[in-house]
């Protein structure tokens, strides 16, 4: 298959004049003179890509995004910081970013970068799922191991990859000081996604700006999408915060989503084992003084 067919299979290109001008999501719908559909716009936005091409693996219907995931999938700035409340439904939207990426840059490199091997299977399980229920990517989808997935025909083909500074389930264990086991090292990244920024090891944010820092091969640098917690700018590091901060680096931009601003209603936690995954949502007074005890005793 060549890279156009696999492109046109890819975007669902022989079902586009069924695609309505602006997709069919639900209110507040992103303005029609922006999402006008067709095949080139589909290659340039993963949310109409997303809603053109992928099936929700928990319904099985066709992925539609939420309010946050409608601002994530059309952020067009080259590098943004994403301070989000918990359960905005991030993670889908960046392993929906890895995937439209990985299809339609061919030859390129995708990071899925997260603190520790648990925070980075939030993303890592939604991209598997989707690509085991979205059809069209079914046959040009190969696994290298457990932590690399190659997509695309043959030699265009290109590489989704998850990195973890703890080679070790959860943060919590002590993390190497060794600077070559940042899993960086001799890495490039066309895209690079940063989950659970907050909880990055302060060594590392220096390999994170020797990546995506301009280069010859990439005069302006590559794409970077931190994801963190609202609460990111008081607990990263110093330097991070620098590095991060719009006015001593214009290159970023900041998008700031706290769960009051958000006009979907939250899903209320369900286990009180939620509670990492909750951790800074906004939740009934109640349950808060019940996460708090909880957390005091633990
Ligand atoms: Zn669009």
């Amino acid at each position: 298959m060549d890279r156009r067919l696999f492109l046109q299979s890819a975007v669902g290109l022989s079902l586009l004049p069924a695609l309505p001008a602006g997709g069919d999501s639900p209110s507040p719908a992103p303005a029609a003179a922006e999402h006008p559909g067709g095949f080139a716009h589909l290659l340039e936005c993963p949310l109409c890509w997303a809603e053109k091409c992928l099936t929700d693996p928990q319904t099985g219907e066709p992925f539609r995004a939420n309010y946050a995931q409608r601002i994530l999938l059309t952020q067009s700035e080259l590098r943004h910081v994403n301070q989000l409340h918990r359960r905005t439904g991030a993670s889908t939207a960046q392993a929906i970013l890895a995937l439209h990426w990985a299809v339609t840059h061919p030859h390129s490199q995708v990071l899925c970068y997260a603190p520790s091997i648990q925070d980075g299977d939030a993303v890592w399980f939604r991209l598997e799922d989707f690509l085991k229920c979205s059809h069209p990517l079914n046959g040009c989808v190969r696994y290298l191991g457990s932590q690399r997935i190659e997509i695309g025909p043959g030699s265009l083909s290109s590489l989704i990859r998850r990195i973890s500074p703890y080679q070790t389930q959860s943060r919590s264990d002590s993390p190497s000081a060794d600077l070559t086991r940042s899993g960086l090292t001799g890495q490039h990244a066309d895209l690079l996604l940063v989950d659970n920024a907050t909880w990055v090891p302060e060594y590392v944010w220096p390999y994170f700006k020797r990546l995506y820092s301009p280069s010859p091969t990439q005069p302006k640098g590559t794409r970077v999408r931190v994801y963190s917690t609202p609460a990111f700018s008081t607990e990263i590091t110093q330097y991070a915060r620098l590095c991060l901060d719009p006015k001593f680096d214009k290159t970023w931009s900041r998008f700031h989503l706290a769960s009051w601003d958000n006009p979907e209603p939250l899903r209320e936690p369900g286990l009180w084992l939620n509670f990492h995954n909750e951790f800074q949502a906004r939740f009934h007074p109640d349950v808060e003084r019940h996460f708090r005890r909880l957390r005091l005793r633990g």
